[in-house]
């Protein structure tokens, strides 16, 4: 499922979401990773078109949890669950 038509549900909470995650939002794998993330899980995949890492982030400043799927198939950042 590497379709990039996919269209992602974006739920975060708009009061509590910090201005550095709010940048985030919508962004591709080629936006790097702001000073308030704290790297919780990498997974490697190894995909027939190459490394398709997935990096887990939460923000220490607002709970938004990410994944940045960082390979060439990758969607880039998306908003997983909020930590409540
Ligand atoms: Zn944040």
């Amino acid at each position: 499922m590497n379709t990039k038509n996919i269209s992602t549900t974006y739920i975060f909470d708009e009061e509590k979401i910090c201005d550095d995650c709010r940048s985030l939002l919508k962004k591709d794998r080629f936006r790097p990773v702001h000073k308030n993330l704290i790297l919780n899980n990498v997974i490697n995949n190894k995909m027939i078109t190459g490394q398709e890492d997935e990096f887990y982030y939460s923000c220490r400043v607002c709970s938004t949890t990410w994944r940045h799927e960082t390979g060439k198939g990758g969607f880039g950042w998306q908003l997983t669950k909020i930590d409540s």
